[in-house]
């Protein structure tokens, strides 16, 4: 049973203040597995003034200090990889393949920051200026529950690159994942305050971060919704905002793709994570020649997913993180039929033979149009909507017909006709033939999936703000 009540603080696990306990549940068994209590504005306030004291000597640190900091904390997650993937599958119901990914990327993110500082230049000429990368300040690095350690380690190594100390509030959704990330942190041993972590309701302690004249720099990955609030919370004090938002990403399979190939891996893309992906490929825009096969190919590999056990390396589908997400997956199945789509596989209700855990058939509606529900918002599940189209240009209109703009995927045997294809689709990323991302290529979205890049060279400028000094 696990026990929840301490935030890292000042280079130390400490009590939290706040008094409100909440439990936590396993999503596939439904089993309670521990208690949080949430830490609290005073809590927040707390970390706040240990990174604003750490962020003096922080600021002064040299690019080679901060590459042996980002070795260090790459070597003390690595040693956790195994805990940091369990307690995702437990805490979440992430599929062992997933989590396995994830926990390695974690550690992998700090390798890939010490490499781009390492070629960086903080200090450059540009005309008669000496223009000097400075460290933006402290910096707050907010993540979701659907890629805790990922989302943490990727934000916290740009910071580190950069020379910010950090208020790091995950998800209140996310505490096992986010005790053990904390403790492989600490034993990088980093000096005090340079990354505080405190677990508590976005409502209280992730305003009180958000709203702080002392922070200078917020990197916010989740929801559309949470964004907005963050960046006018932002406002008042200039922060300088990242923000890493909703998805509703389209794959697109050409006329000419090979579909032995293209549908497993869209089907890769639209249900990773058990859908719970923000870059998940949830509409899935086929040649109308073609739909048919595709639409039974789909329905016979979907149907051949094993869903059920996370911790099994077979399940290709856990259970749904909460109760309230399994309503809301419910309520969309029902308005995808209401609005007339058609059901091909999957629907309401839980797969058979599992009547417990919060685990939801993967479900595919075809004859879906734009206007539906189902293919313009985000559903975080297992649902997947087949869009015919009569011409490429038409693919193009409709994989460009949301509010969001985070990532597309394109299926064909001709590689210069897809790179063609994607200079014209409103997305931040467009992988072609693959679903894994570079991570040491920009990573962020257009319109409303959000503002600003991470990963790489763009990742770390995001933390840095040029100085010019001019002089005759
Ligand atoms: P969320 O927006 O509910 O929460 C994200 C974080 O913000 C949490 O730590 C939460 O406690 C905090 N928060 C909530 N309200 C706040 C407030 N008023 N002030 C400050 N902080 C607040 O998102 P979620 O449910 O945890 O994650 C799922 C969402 O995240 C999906 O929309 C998904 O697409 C998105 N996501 C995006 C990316 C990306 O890189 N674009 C990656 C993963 C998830």
């Amino acid at each position: 049973m696990w026990k929840i009540n301490h935030s890292y603080i000042d280079g130390a696990f400490v009590p939290v203040q706040g008094n409100e306990t909440v439990q936590c549940i396993n999503p596939a068994t439904e089993e309670v597995i521990g208690t949080l209590t949430l830490a609290d504005r005073e809590d927040a306030k707390h970390a706040i003034a240990a990174a604003s004291r750490a962020q003096v000597a922080m600021g002064r640190t040299s690019k080679a200090e901060r590459i042996d900091m980002l070795e260090q904390l790459q070597a003390a997650v690595l040693a956790s990889t195994n805990e940091i993937r369990d307690t995702a599958i437990e805490e979440y119901g992430a599929p062992f393949a997933r989590a396995q990914w994830v926990s390695r990327y974690a550690s992998q993110s700090f390798t890939n920051a010490a490499l781009v500082l390492k070629h960086f230049d903080l200090s450059r000429s540009v005309g008669d200026a000496t223009v000097v990368m400075e460290p933006v300040g402290v910096a707050a690095l907010f993540a979701p529950w659907n890629s805790t350690a990922g989302t943490i380690c990727s934000k916290l190594a740009s910071a580190i690159a950069a020379g910010c100390a950090s208020v790091i509030k995950p998800s209140e959704l996310s505490p096992l994942q986010t005790t053990v990330l904390a403790q492989a942190l600490h034993r990088a041993e980093l000096p005090k305050g340079v990354f505080n972590i405190l677990l508590g309701r976005g409502s209280d302690v992730g305003d009180e971060i958000s709203a702080s004249p002392l922070i200078a720099k917020v990197s916010f990955t989740g929801s559309t919704a949470t964004g907005k609030l963050i960046a006018r919370a932002g406002i008042e004090t200039m922060k300088r905002v990242s923000l890493s938002l909703t998805g509703k990403s389209a794959s697109i399979i050409l006329d000419d793709a090979d579909l032995d190939i293209a549908i497993p891996l869209a089907l890769n893309a639209a249900f990773m994570n058990n859908g719970q992906a923000c870059v998940a490929g949830t509409r899935l825009l086929v040649p109308r020649t073609h739909a048919e096969d595709i639409i039974n190919r789909v329905k016979s590999l979907v149907g051949a997913m094993v869903v059920g056990n996370p911790q099994d390396p077979a399940t290709a589908l856990g259970p749904l993180v909460n109760r309230a997400q399994f309503d809301r997956v419910q309520a969309f199945i029902r308005r995808g039929q209401a609005q007339g789509a058609t059901l091909i596989i999957g629907g309401e209700g839980r797969p058979t033979g599992l009547d417990k855990g919060y685990f939801v058939r993967p479900t595919v509606f075809a004859d879906v149009s734009s206007d539906m529900d189902i293919a313009q918002e985000e559903i975080f599940g297992p649902v997947l909507s087949i869009i015919a189209y009569d011409s490429q240009e038409q693919a193009i209109t409709i994989a460009n017909a949301s509010i969001y703009g985070l990532q597309a995927y394109v299926f064909t045997r001709q590689l210069e006709r897809a790179q063609r294809l994607a200079t014209q689709l409103q997305a931040g990323s467009v992988l072609i033939n693959r679903i894994s991302p570079e991570l040491l290529a920009p990573f962020g979205g257009v319109k409303q999936s959000g503002v600003g890049r991470e990963f790489g060279v763009f990742g770390l400028e995001a933390f840095l703000e040029a100085k010019s000094i001019v002089s005759d």
